[in-house]
């Protein structure tokens, strides 16, 4: 496990910078007044400043953290707030963003606290899915890309905290 790097390509950075523009073409449009966006840290931090960069007019953002791997590529499902909003959500359009949606554990957990707090609106968006994973059925509106059952690093994410710094997304092999 500890020699795993990134072996193989999957995504370039520029098929994800045109469909992250696109996905911040498609979230405008349902919210074109107002609209906050609360990014997942860590691995949502490079799709959020680069989904925010497309967006003009009015938006907000706030940061959670939670930890759902504490290190290597398996979910241990259970899942820790590390660190809360500094704003309320009442009456506020808001939009989850999340680097990705595995088994559906983490965002569910997230979408239920969130939705706790009284937005007008609550949706998710996630640069990756992969559904074969699911153990729970949760709702994600806005998708950038569904992919196979392979555990991935850059653009964000990380293994063991390394490789967010890619701009592209790559499988890890050994
Ligand atoms: P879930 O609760 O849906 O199983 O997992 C969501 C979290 O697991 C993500 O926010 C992410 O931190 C982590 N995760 C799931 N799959 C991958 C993956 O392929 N690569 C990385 N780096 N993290 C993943």
């Amino acid at each position: 496990m500890s020699d795993l790097r990134p072996a193989e390509i999957l995504l370039s950075e520029e098929q994800i910078q045109k469909r992250v523009a696109e996905l911040a073409r498609d979230i405008r449009c349902d919210f074109p007044d107002s609209l906050h966006l609360v990014a997942v840290l860590k691995g949502a931090f490079i799709f959020l400043s680069d989904l925010v960069r497309h967006m003009v007019g009015q938006v907000s953002l706030d940061f959670m953290a939670v930890s759902s791997y504490a290190k290597g590529t398996t979910s241990s499902g259970e899942v820790r707030l590390l660190k809360d909003l500094d704003t309320t959500l009442d009456g506020k359009n808001v939009v989850i963003v999340e680097d990705i949606v595995d088994t559906g554990l983490t965002l569910t957990y997230l979408q239920d606290i969130l939705r706790a707090r009284n937005p007008r609106t609550l949706r998710t968006a996630c640069l990756l899915s992969k559904p074969s994973r699911r153990q729970v059925d949760v709702k994600v509106e806005y998708i950038g890309f569904t992919i196979e059952d392979r555990f991935v690093v850059g653009y964000g994410l990380d293994y063991a905290e390394q490789y967010r710094n890619l701009p592209h997304i790559a499988v890890v092999g050994s």
